[in-house]
């Protein structure tokens, strides 16, 4: 099976190849590591291949999809969890098998988002920046202290849980909003409506996919009913966030402090480098300029254990595709050869 990845950066090549020598050394997977992203422009990367492998920000829209169809491609697995990248209606007329990685290492995301919240609360970033140039003077640094305040998690699945348990430990009351909670969260905290989450939050943090419904969850009414000061993490989906209210949000500050994981407008800058060159994006350029925001190029993942379990995953998936047996992470199972 010739399976093309696209957006494959060194590490996605090392953990597979690893992976593919400890669980599927007899499997004849060829895999093409391509670093460029899945668009319409280089659908003609995956020709002669069986399946795409691609990431958050590779585009699946009708028209590639149609385009992969026709060059006799039958799956496309995710090397993530959300799949709001792929058109799924289209998927299904074309009978693609399409698979992701619905779990690996929640832990990793959460302890990200735990960074986040605790580098703005305690401004390590700055402390950092100061104490290399001799300036240990502690204005500016004044943080809250975190037991006892109130934590609100939006979306209690796997992710969502997993924060929940770590402020938890750290001694804050967590309060959680979802429309089908979990049922661990009873033991962590308190299922609310977001809008007393929001209106009761010292610091929200963002766990939900992105779906219609999700779409600006924050925006500026929703910001204008948070707690004037709090601090808004968000490591699930650049666009549950409207970045214009929220630079609104902060000029006046209503907002305290943000920290993020993803951006709306991600899929032209994140896990590049574009250090020499000039970023046109003026609203992330804008973001660039409060001392009370926290920006990280979608890492929450990025750990060796998910990796692996990326790799692991992934193969498992493609592994189920050749020996035509149902896949539990499939989103839809395929009938490509009825094309
Ligand atoms: P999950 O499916 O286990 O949980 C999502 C939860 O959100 C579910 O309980 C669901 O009921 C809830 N939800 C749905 N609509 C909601 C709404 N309107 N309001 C509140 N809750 C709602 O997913 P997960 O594994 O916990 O992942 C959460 C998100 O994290 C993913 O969708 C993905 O976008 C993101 N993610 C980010 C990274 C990263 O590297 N930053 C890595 C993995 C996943």
């Amino acid at each position: 099976m010739k399976v093309t990845f696209y957006s494959a950066q060194p590490y996605d090549e090392r953990f597979f190849e690893e992976g593919r020598l400890e669980g599927f050394a007899d499997t004849p997977f060829e895999l093409i590591y391509q670093r460029v992203a899945l668009s319409q422009q280089t659908t003609a990367l995956a020709e002669g291949s069986d399946a795409v492998c691609v990431f958050v920000n590779d585009v699946l829209d009708e028209g590639v999809l149609e385009a992969l169809a026709d060059m006799g491609v039958k799956a496309i697995v995710l090397r993530c969890a959300g799949f709001n990248n792929i058109d799924l209606d289209a998927a299904e007329r074309l009978g693609f098998f399409v698979a992701r990685v619905p779990a690996y290492s929640p832990e990793a995301v959460a302890e990200h988002a735990l960074a986040l919240a605790m580098t703005l609360n305690r401004h390590t970033h700055r402390a950092f920046n100061r104490v290399r140039e001799g300036n240990f003077a502690l204005d500016g640094l004044l943080g809250m202290t975190l037991q006892g305040k109130t934590v609100g998690i939006v979306g209690t699945g796997r992710i969502g849980l997993a924060t929940a348990r770590i402020f938890k430990g750290l001694g804050c009351r967590v309060l959680g909003s979802d429309p089908f909670p979990a049922e661990a969260f009873a033991d962590l905290g308190e299922i609310v409506t977001v809008d007393a989450l929001l209106s009761q939050s010292d610091i929200v943090s963002l766990h939900c996919p992105l779906l219609e419904a999700t779409h600006h969850l924050i925006n500026d009414a929703s910001l204008a009913r948070m707690k004037p000061g709090a601090m808004l993490i968000n490591t699930s989906r650049g666009a549950l966030i409207d970045t214009r209210a929220v630079i609104e949000a902060l000029k006046s500050r209503q907002l305290g402090a943000l920290g993020i994981d993803v951006y709306e407008q991600e899929s032209g800058l994140f896990f590049q480098d574009h250090s020499s060159e000039i970023i046109d994006d003026d609203v992330f350029s804008r973001l660039m300029t409060f001392p009370n925001v926290l920006v990280t190029g979608h890492q929450g993942f990025f750990t060796a254990e998910a990796l692996r379990e990326i790799a692991q995953v992934t193969l498992n998936n493609l592994l189920c595709l050749t020996r035509g047996v149902p896949c539990d992470n499939a989103l839809m199972q395929g009938n490509a050869d009825s094309r």
